[in-house]
């Protein structure tokens, strides 16, 4: 599994139509101080469904939308979409080429694409759970994720370790389930309430 292509528009720097291609090698981007290479690695975080707006540098969500220069107006919306070679198989897709969109209009409007068909967050997260491409991932190494990696709790290392051994998504359907059986427990309660009011 190997990331092939990214396409930005609209996109913090990005008010021009982006596209960059990806080998399975070694791919460096080079450039001046505030050229955008950050907001390159920011617009993948992006699109993998990252919500916590301090981790894309951002005061809030709509300061990811091209704000305009000088020579080129603000934009409407951001959009940010990867395409990964799955021809091992690692995402759970039967497709061996993976295509992942966001958009995100001021309004806060927001939408996801997996392969063009239009999906939720969850499914977004489903996708690269346990894959190391995820929120708690360990694919992307940002300045100082290293040294925080040593200085983390043991519970926060212990995150990460699940990732990468893969269990992260069961660990979430139980808990899923687990709210589910409360919800549903708190539900027979009411009735057993009303029937016993009935009586
Ligand atoms: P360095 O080498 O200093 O780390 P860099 O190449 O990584 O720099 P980035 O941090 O990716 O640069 O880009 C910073 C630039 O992105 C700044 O010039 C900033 O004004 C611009 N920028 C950030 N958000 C937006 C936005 N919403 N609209 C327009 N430009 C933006």
């Amino acid at each position: 599994m190997y990331l092939k292509k990214v396409e930005i528009y609209g996109f913090k720097s990005f008010g021009q139509k982006v596209e960059i291609i990806f080998d399975n090698k070694v791919t460096g981007i080079v450039g001046p101080n505030g050229s955008g290479k950050s907001n390159i690695v920011d617009a993948i975080r992006w699109v993998l469904g990252e919500q916590r707006v301090k981790t894309l540098r951002g005061g809030k969500m709509e300061d990811v939308i091209f704000s305009g220069t000088e020579e080129k107006r603000a934009l409407g919306y951001a959009f940010v979409s990867i395409t990964i070679d799955n021809t091992t198989g690692i995402l759970p897709s039967e497709y061996s080429e993976v295509n992942v969109s966001r958009r995100l209009y001021r309004s806060g409007e927001s939408e996801y694409y997996i392969n063009k068909n239009a999906v939720r967050l969850k499914d977004v997260h489903e996708l690269f759970m346990d894959t190391g491409l995820s929120r708690e991932g360990y694919s992307i190494i940002s300045q100082g994720k290293i040294e925080s990696i040593v200085n983390n709790s043991a519970v926060d290392r212990k995150l990460m370790i699940e990732e990468a051994v893969g269990i992260v998504k069961y660990k979430t359907r139980k808990n899923e389930a687990l709210r589910k059986l409360d919800k549903t427990q708190s539900n027979l309660y009411r009735i057993l309430d009303i029937i016993s009011e009935l009586e």
